[in-house]
């Protein structure tokens, strides 16, 4: 029988692929985007207790009570603001479930979504299912900053979302306060809606502040802000995330998500639960955390043949490697791991178009100390 496929170019991510190879290669695997550290032993009492106590069924759809209160506090703390935990946040299955469910919750067949690449490769297959067309705006080259007069030269009547993600992957970039201020001039008098890609939130470096569009009450009244317990806790295996969105989208999100996955993971949500209120500033000391392994990974890269870019956020360093190599970057991912046994991930598959002769790999530094030193050893070989 003859499959039509419903997604073309769609093949195995990229994470995927270089984990496996990493596998095969007996490579340090710094692609993928997960710690090799713990959990904070408290959680993990946590969820083993909250199994124990028979916290085995369904859920709530939108979420237990405790945990959204839970994040309600939080937001508040965070940005001043407290989203209504029963209208307005839904507990998901990770980002990813966020992701995909408000795109489908408000995109139509023929619509447009704009995204800025490089974008995370969740976004469009999500678009692409819901019957749009994602509209890709680069990214500057060099900085990762958005080129806001692009972003509105590729507006159209049927833009229906525009997607921002910050701290962003791949690039460590974050919105400065002055793109927030650019985003609401762009949207103000339209009906175009906002998802705003929050996973990274609390990892950010050199006392800067995280831009979320929920401290902007002309972004936050059109937007899904979408964040994920995984990048908090070191537990991206746990697939645990949120979704604060006006009681309007939320309601329509909803829609979706009862359909997609009707709840999420039950014992976790009670473990997120205890542990918010247990320790509300574990996200406080995350920005020092990383940006110490930060330092040090940049401080060893310095002697390698490989130039470390900024790194304002989020757990990724990027490395332009084309004093190494004039490999296209999938080949150059794959030469280092199977050659050297380090594995990062290639940009190019993040992008529709990638920039010409962009030499650039992704390393990820949510690492033991051990892990990053011995990739570091290798690398400083090239
Ligand atoms: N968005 C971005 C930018 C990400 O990097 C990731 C995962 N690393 C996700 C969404 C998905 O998050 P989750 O694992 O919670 O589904
Ligand atoms: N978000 C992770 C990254 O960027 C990967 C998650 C996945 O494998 N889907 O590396």
């Amino acid at each position: 029988m003859h499959i039509d496929t419903k997604l073309p170019k769609v093949g195995t991510t990229i994470f995927t692929v270089m984990s496996q190879l990493a596998a095969e290669h007996g490579a340090v695997n710094l692609g993928q985007g997960f710690p090799d550290f713990p959990v904070p032993a408290r959680l993990v009492d946590a969820l083993g207790r909250a199994m124990q106590a028979g916290h085995n069924q369904y859920a709530p759809m939108t979420g237990i009570p405790a945990l959204r209160q839970a994040i309600a506090a939080k937001t508040e703390r965070c940005y001043g603001w407290r989203p209504d935990a029963d209208a307005e946040i839904t507990v998901t299955s990770g980002a990813t479930e966020a992701i995909f469910s408000a795109i489908h919750a408000v995109v139509r067949a023929g619509e447009e979504v704009i995204v800025l690449d490089p974008c995370y490769d969740c976004y469009e297959p999500a678009i692409e299912l819901a019957g749009a067309k994602a509209v890709h705006v680069p990214l500057d080259p060099a900085t990762f900053a958005p080129d806001w007069d692009a972003v509105r030269s590729a507006i159209t009547p049927r833009t229906r979302l525009l997607m921002v993600n910050s701290p962003h992957n791949p690039s460590g970039a974050m919105l400065s306060a002055a793109d927030m201020q650019a985003l609401q001039d762009l949207l103000h008098g339209t009906d175009i809606l906002l998802l705003s890609d929050e996973v990274y939130e609390h990892i950010v470096f050199d006392g800067a502040r995280h831009e979320s569009a929920l401290l902007y009450p002309a972004l936050r009244e059109r937007a899904f802000v979408i964040s994920s317990f995984g990048k908090t806790y070191h537990c991206t295996g746990w697939k645990l995330g949120y979704c604060i969105a006006p009681p309007a989208l939320s309601a329509e999100f909803r829609k979706v998500h009862q359909y997609n996955v009707f709840c999420s993971f039950n014992p976790a949500q009670h473990a997120f639960a205890e542990m918010i209120e247990a320790e509300p500033e574990h996200h406080e000391s995350l920005g020092a955390f990383y940006q110490a392994k930060r330092d040090r990974f940049r401080e060893r890269l310095q002697a390698t043949r490989l130039k470390p870019l900024p790194v304002p956020g989020g757990y990724f360093q990027l490395v332009d490697y084309s004093a190494v190599s004039s490999l296209p970057d999938v080949e150059f991912a794959r030469w280092l791991t199977v050659e050297h046994g380090v594995t990062g991930i290639p940009l190019s598959p993040f992008y529709a178009a990638p920039p010409p002769g962009q030499r650039l790999l992704r390393l990820c530094f949510a690492k033991n100390d051990e892990t990053l030193n011995l990739a570091l050893d290798r690398l400083s070989k090239l």
